[in-house]
């Protein structure tokens, strides 16, 4: 067994730039005593679980198998069911269809239930009333924002849902779910009357 006795844990600073990681082989040990898998392995370090992959991968045990082979736990033996808890919540056990019946209410953030639609092409990818599509250079996104008609987050039902632009998004659903106006709307400020 290699001596780690002088070692402390690895930290790393707020702040501070990310050094290149050059993970040893006692730090990698180090890393798989203290940890269940090679994610918690990963974790431990404060390296992503590819950093620690590569890592991991060099160095071989006398047997010739990698260390992250060795440290490999496919079934989560030993880790607490809390820990693997978010993959099956309630959540995520609704399906679309459920929540636009609005036989289920709608859980999920309004941007992740957009993406959603569109994916499953109950949506266009444009705005409902101006049909503005453009995409963003930088990651080629589209602008747009899913309204709750009635302003009710948890309400999912399909003729509940519009998709709209920024500028239609600011215009139509202004303030819904905010601070109301404290001057009624229309009044004094209605350029009509002008
Ligand atoms: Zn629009």
């Amino acid at each position: 067994m290699v001596d780690i006795s002088h070692l402390k844990p690895y930290q790393f600073q707020p702040g501070q730039k990310a050094a290149a990681k050059n993970l040893s082989e006692t730090q990698i040990r180090y890393a798989m005593d203290n940890s269940l898998s090679n994610a918690g392995a990963a974790r431990w370090l404060h390296v992503t679980e590819r950093t620690y992959k590569k890592y991991a991968s060099l160095y071989f045990d006398e047997n010739g198998v990698s260390l992250y082979q060795l440290h490999m736990n496919r079934y989560a033996a030993g880790i607490k069911k809390q820990k693997l808890k978010r993959w099956t919540s309630k959540h995520h056990r609704d399906t679309l269809r459920e929540v636009l019946d609005g036989t289920a209410p709608n859980r999920r953030q309004p941007s992740k239930l957009l993406e959603k639609l569109i994916k499953a092409e109950y949506f266009l990818e444009e705005c409902s009333v101006c049909g503005f599509n453009e995409r963003r250079v930088l990651d080629a996104k589209v602008p747009l924002y899913l309204d709750f008609i009635d302003g009710n987050r948890k309400n999912g039902k399909i003729e509940n849902l519009q998709v709209l632009c920024h500028n239609h998004f600011f215009l139509l659903s202004g303030n819904k779910r905010g601070k109301q106006p404290e001057v009624p709307l229309g009044y004094g400020f209605d350029l009509r009357n002008l």
